[in-house]
């Protein structure tokens, strides 16, 4: 009997990016390489669920997007969450994925430690396991391991149920699974670039010196 052929993961990293930074980008970049995945989609959201109007328009968001992208044919735009009307929720956003690559394909779902800690105040997140895999990365001031300990009783169930040995498991099923994996700290965040934007300070070696140009340009984040 032969085994069916493995297919590489593709790699889902949403986000508000406003603006796109290279924490983002350096996730995506060790998510790749430490897991295999054939491509990494950025989506941008729409109305997060979670969080306040973000301070650039959605074709602001999404053009410094395709400006950090650019040259990377690994990374790829996917747009069908930021023209949404009303809040996206990441489940329906995995449904529509599921959908159009089909029930084989393993695709992760991108996700900061601080992100993760609060994966269970999601729509329907315990939906979000049939649908996909969860890579956890570890971010400045948040190491995971403690961070589980005093994280959500029903959160460190899940996590230790399915937490998976190594990243390479992700490719033998297309979801369930959680991977946590390390990468360089980079003490980056949106809201510490629109500060800086706004008091005139460069934004060189944060971001891609495309998007530094798009903010100055646009003279986006004049009060932060
Ligand atoms: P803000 O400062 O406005 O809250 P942000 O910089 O956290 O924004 P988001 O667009 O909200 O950016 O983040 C999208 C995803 O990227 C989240 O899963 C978040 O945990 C992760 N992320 C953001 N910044 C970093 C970073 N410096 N290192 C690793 N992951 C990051």
């Amino acid at each position: 009997m032969t085994t069916p052929p493995l297919i590489r993961p593709i790699g889902i990293l949403g986000g508000t990016f406003d603006p796109i930074h290279h924490g983002h980008l350096r996730l995506a970049l060790e998510a790749l390489e430490q897991c295999d995945l054939r491509q990494v989609r950025f989506i941008p959201n729409g109305t997060p669920p979670h969080r306040g109007t973000p301070f650039s328009t959605p074709q602001q968001r999404l053009e410094m997007v395709r400006l950090a992208l650019q040259g990377n044919p690994s990374f790829t735009l996917d747009e069908r969450e930021i023209f949404r009307a009303g809040p996206c929720y990441s489940v329906h956003t995995l449904e529509s994925l599921r959908e159009e690559l089909g029930a084989q394909q393993p695709i992760c779902l991108l996700l900061g430690s601080d992100a993760f800690l609060q994966l269970h105040t999601w729509h329907q997140w315990t939906r979000l396991f049939e649908l996909a895999h969860i890579v956890v990365m570890q971010r400045p001031g948040l190491p995971l391991g403690n961070a589980m300990l005093q994280a959500d009783e029903v959160l460190r169930l899940e996590y230790f149920a399915r937490l998976a040995p190594a990243p390479l498991k992700l490719h033998e099923q297309a979801a369930g699974a959680i991977v946590a994996l390390d990468m360089p700290l980079l003490e980056i965040s949106a809201t510490d670039i629109r500060c800086r934007a706004a008091t005139g300070r460069h934004l060189r070696y944060l971001v891609p010196d495309s998007v530094a140009w798009y903010i100055h340009t646009h003279h986006l984040y004049p009060t932060c």
